[in-house]
């Protein structure tokens, strides 16, 4: 029973729809409504040049030339244009987050123009003589022309009230935008009736009465049981009508009657009526389903388009736009705006050690407080670990203490906490984007830093921003013009000091900046994924520069490239470089590949391909920075490095330290026991360079034996017999 009555009251539209669904049926009313003033002005006209060929008002018969006629009986039906103008402007407008002043006056003049034509022309019609008609004829025409200009009227004052209001409160007014709606449909309908009621007097059909109340029932949707009782309620008023009509006939009119239309009604086309009205709201039931199903679908849809998958959160793109609009309607105290970039100092430990699913879990959760902390602002997820906030200045503090107590207390034993940059608006212009890439940017600053959790982007942090930025920009710039060159830095063995090979170090010579160094651009591009272009650059170069070494008889060294981790999966690094190998015929000996540690640990399926078919192809495969991260031995267990680089921070304090000694002894044998060979970087010192030989280590490479120098350096360096190039390469 209760399934029935559920049925019927879904059938009939008594059921709760959301806010989406109404926003999209009514979105569709107001456009429908839009139309349709547009096509109602032009019926308008079309009717009346009609009539004015009728024989029916004797006035018409009297003559005059087309245009005479048209100026003066469409007069008072330009007033359909000007509401369909109205209504256009409306649906156009009542998108806008603001109306600016241009929209506001339009609006306000169309309105008012709509208030004071109607109220002119009601006024002729009360004082009008009723001269060529039935005086109950004349009545009727008149009321109905009257209840026309009243709704006219009435759309006239809603728009002006919604132009002010929304201009005022810079809010959608959806009251307004009903009223409008249900204004149209009354006036559609009356119009239906009005001319239909003459064209039978005419004794012609009733065409414009069944258009309208098809018009209203199925280009407009209202909820079904509303449909019926406008649609049951337009065709009672009709009929009435004409019945009306029939009977109050004066004797001297009947002849007018020409097909006998009024006489179907007497002879009982009534059931005839009776079944249009029921299959046309049978037909509206359908639409209105058919729609309401259209609005879940376009729900779903929009939903993924503006929603974060995993923590439900707006998305970036969607939060930009909706940023946007919200600092556009800033108008005053700009500094009290703040964008905020939040992420969580420690997030990889994290998901590394509890592993991806409760990774997962902890970001959603991370959601969740943001959602209640910043209840009141505008917030997003941005990508990874990283979400973004537009909020006020007031509290501020207050509110990320609080989320970083909720981040801090979700693990007992990984330190968590929050890493929050922001930036302050300065006008209400200012990109979405830029600003919280700038507020990123603080927070970069900070990065690791645990015990800070909030840094604010100011003018000091401006240059080193725009440089940033400009790397960014002009990475394509960099690589076309050659700026990315290159350095060589000496390896050596560490029993002979003779040169055994070269890392290539990349160092940018920007017309602006001057040289830079890879500390300037390399983690920004990486942050910007961006690396590999660079990296093809210096791999390109280096062949190039091994290729002329070749060529021109040069003693030649093996170089060893770095690859970021990045590499592997912005482009097929390995097969770039095999590219260029062949394309520079340099024998694959000579290249060394360098992968650092921390790359390793994300231990994804790309990378470990990457690493086996680097071997296979006969690479020489060394493993950068060992010991300065997160270090895990299991690196060492899943891949078959033929060289180690021992980190250069083991080397501080070396003098004064039993135990780095201790340390790096064990490492170096560690290695030569899985059959790795080591190397220890960063060397400045003699008694660095002597410890290392004693305890084993094969190959050195620091200040000591040279700094990273330019191509030609280099080879000033060896031809000097600064250096000696060993005849041992491996
Ligand atoms: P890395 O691969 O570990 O390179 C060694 C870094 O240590 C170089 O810094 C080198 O100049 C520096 N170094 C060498 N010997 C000494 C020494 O005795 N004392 C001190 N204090 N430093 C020494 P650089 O050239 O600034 O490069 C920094 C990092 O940037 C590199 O570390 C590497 O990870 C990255 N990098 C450099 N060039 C490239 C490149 O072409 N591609 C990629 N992906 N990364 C690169
Ligand atoms: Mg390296
Ligand atoms: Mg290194």
């Amino acid at each position: 029973m209760k399934e029935v009555f559920g049925y019927i009251s879904h059938l009939l539209g008594f059921e709760k729809l959301s806010d989406y669904e109404k926003e999209y049926l009514h979105d569709a009313n107001i456009r429908t409504s839009c139309y349709m003033g547009v096509i109602v002005c032009f019926l308008e006209i079309w009717m009346l040049l009609r009539q004015t060929r009728s024989k029916i008002i004797p006035k018409y018969q009297a003559g005059g030339d087309f245009f005479q006629l048209f100026v003066t009986y469409t007069s008072k039906y330009w007033l359909f244009l000007l509401i369909g103008m109205g209504i256009m402007l409306f649906c156009f407008y009542q998108r806008n987050a603001k109306l600016t002043k241009r929209q506001y006056r339009s609006l306000i003049t169309v309105g008012s123009a709509c208030v004071l034509y109607t109220s002119v022309l009601s006024l002729e019609t009360f004082t009008k003589e009723s001269d060529t008609i039935t005086p109950v004829m004349a009545n009727i025409m008149n009321a109905m022309l009257l209840s026309v200009y009243f709704f006219l009227f009435l759309i006239g004052v809603t728009i002006i009230a919604y132009a002010i209001f929304k201009y005022k409160k810079n809010k959608r007014v959806v009251l307004f935008e009903h009223l409008t709606m249900i204004c149209f449909t009354l006036v559609c309908l009356a119009f239906g009736v009005f001319v239909s009621y003459s064209d039978f007097w005419g004794g012609k059909e009733i065409i414009c009465f069944l258009t309208m109340v098809i018009y209203v029932g199925c280009l407009l949707i209202y909820r079904p049981f509303v449909t019926v009782l406008i649609l049951g309620a337009s065709f009672y008023a009709f009929y009435h009508v004409l019945l009306t009509y029939q009977n109050g006939l004066s004797f001297q009119y009947q002849e007018v009657i020409i097909s006998g239309a009024a006489q179907k009604i007497i002879s009982g086309d009534t059931v005839n009526y009776v079944t249009f009205f029921i299959s046309l709201t049978t037909i509206c039931f359908a639409i209105y389903h058919g729609r309401l199903n259209e609005a879940k679908k376009s729900k779903a849809l929009e939903k993924s388009a503006q929603e974060d998958s995993l923590t439900g959160l707006h998305n970036y793109n969607y939060f930009s736009e909706l940023a946007k609009q919200a600092v556009q309607g800033i108008t005053e105290n700009f500094s009290e705006n703040v964008f905020l970039f939040i992420d969580v100092h420690n997030f990889k430990a994290f998901n590394d050690q509890r592993g991806f699913e409760a990774g997962n879990l902890f970001l959603i959760a991370i959601g969740k407080y943001i959602s209640t902390v910043f209840a009141d602002s505008l917030y997003a997820r941005q990508a990874d670990d990283h979400f973004v906030v537009l909020t006020k200045t007031a509290g501020l503090m207050e509110k990320l203490s609080e989320l970083n107590d909720l981040v801090h207390h979700y693990d007992d034993e990984i330190m968590l906490t929050v890493n929050c940059g922001s930036y302050h608006l300065s006008n209400n212009q200012e990109d979405p984007r830029m600003a919280i890439d700038r507020a990123r940017y603080a927070a970069h600053l900070i990065k690791n830093r645990f015990q800070t959790i909030y840094a604010e982007y100011d003018k000091t942090m401006s240059e080193e921003y725009h440089k940033r930025l400009y790397v960014v920009n002009n990475i394509d710039n960099a690589v076309k013009n050659g700026w990315i060159v290159p350095f060589y830095q000496p390896v050596v063995w560490s029993d002979t000091k003779e040169l055994c090979g070269c890392e290539a170090l990349a160092r940018w010579m920007d017309p602006v900046y001057g040289q830079l160094y890879p500390s300037e651009f390399i983690p920004v591009l990486e942050e910007y994924r961006l690396i590999h272009k660079l990296d093809k650059s210096i791999f390109e170069s280096v062949c190039k520069d091994i290729r002329a070494a070749l060529d021109a008889g040069r003693p030649v060294v093996p170089v060893s490239l770095n690859f970021s981790r990045l590499d592997f999966e912005l482009m097929d690094a390995v097969q770039e470089l095999e590219d260029l190998v062949a394309k520079y015929a340099v024998p694959k000996d000579l290249i060394h590949v360098e992968v650092t540690e921390s790359a390793l640990t994300d231990n994804f399926l790309k990378l470990n391909e990457a690493m086996n078919r680097i071997k296979e192809l006969g690479y020489s495969l060394w493993l950068d920075d060992f010991g300065s991260g997160y270090s895990s031995l299991n690196v060492l267990k899943d891949y078959q490095f033929d060289v180690i680089k021992i980190d250069m921070r083991f080397l501080s304090n070396l003098e004064n330290s039993e135990k780095s000694r201790t340390l790096i002894d064990c490492i170096v044998k560690m290695a030569n026991r899985i059959n790795m060979l080591t190397l220890t970087e960063g060397v400045e010192t003699k008694m660095q360079a002597d410890f290392l030989n004693q305890i084993g280590c094969n190959r050195l490479q620091g200040y000591l034996f040279g700094k990273p120098l330019p191509k030609a350096e280099l080879f000033a360096r060896i031809d000097a017999k600064e250096l000696q190039v060993s005849g041992k390469q491996i």
